[in-house]
């Protein structure tokens, strides 16, 4: 089996030769030598340097596995741009900066958005992926909305766990994308209003059935028609039936509770 069918792919990259130390693998790896300056977009082959970039890359068989990529610093030949030297781009490998790769930041994206940021460090640690939960937050806060261009039509709006438990923001969701456009780091209807005010394409907003959501959409989208979403309606249907069944001195098994999406 050749090296390259043992690791997830990484596009452009050159896989040099893979070695086990330090508690899991180390898999050494050259970057495609050229790039477009991120100043002008003048392509470059002209290498003025190189660095090793070190990135925790998804584990193999619970071993962690750390890719270091010979990665050049490239010259912009364009002599009108104020840029002389840039590094060069692994594009669908990494994100500039970060230190882990894309295929890795995916995953933790993903658990964070789902389960907030403490139980997907926890669930990444038992994985072999150790990531503090700040580091998934700040991606979540870098990377949302990232790539919605256009504006948002229908807009979901609910409560999202920084810390499970513990701290609440807001999560604004494009249900037509299903796509997250952006994360606020409070719970309050003047800062929903806000945000809205800064929206006015949106048309329809879903959101849970009481409170302070309800308030902001009106304040900052009169335009925008209100609609319940359906978890937040089962649940409140559920919460009415179960007062009633208690009353009735009939409660309701534990247990069967409905579950978000
Ligand atoms: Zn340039």
């Amino acid at each position: 089996m050749g090296k390259r069918t043992l690791l997830a792919p990484l596009a452009g990259v050159r896989i040099l030769g893979v070695e086990c130390g330090g508690g899991g693998w180390v898999v050494s790896a050259a970057g495609p030598g050229h790039g477009t300056c991120p100043a002008c977009g003048t392509p470059s082959r002209s290498r003025h340097s190189t660095y090793l970039r070190r990135l925790q890359d998804l584990p193999s068989q619970g071993a962690r596995v750390t890719v270091q990529i010979r990665t050049a610093r490239l010259r912009c030949r364009n002599p009108g741009c104020d840029r002389q030297v840039f590094a060069e781009p692994l594009l669908g490998v990494a994100e500039p900066r970060l230190r882990r790769t894309r295929h890795l930041a995916d995953l933790a994206l993903l658990l964070g958005h789902h389960v907030g940021g403490r139980p997907a460090e926890q669930v990444l640690a038992r994985l072999g992926m150790p990531i503090s939960d700040d580091t998934v937050l700040r991606w979540l806060r870098r990377f949302a909305g990232q790539d919605i261009a256009s504006p948002v039509r229908v807009l979901g709006i609910d409560d999202w766990a920084w810390r499970k438990g513990r701290t609440y923001g807001t999560i604004m969701v494009d249900l037509e994308r299903r796509a997250v456009v952006d994360l606020l780091p409070h719970r309050s209807s003047a800062g929903t209003a806000d945000w809205l005010q800064g929206h006015p394409e949106v048309e329809v907003i879903s959101r849970d059935r009481h409170g302070l959501y309800a308030e902001g959409a009106r304040a900052g989208a009169p335009q925008a028609r209100q609609v319940a979403d359906r978890f937040h309606l089962i649940q409140n249907l559920r919460e009415r039936i179960e007062q009633q069944l208690s009353r009735l001195g009939r409660p309701l098994r534990a247990g069967a509770r409905p579950q978000q999406r």
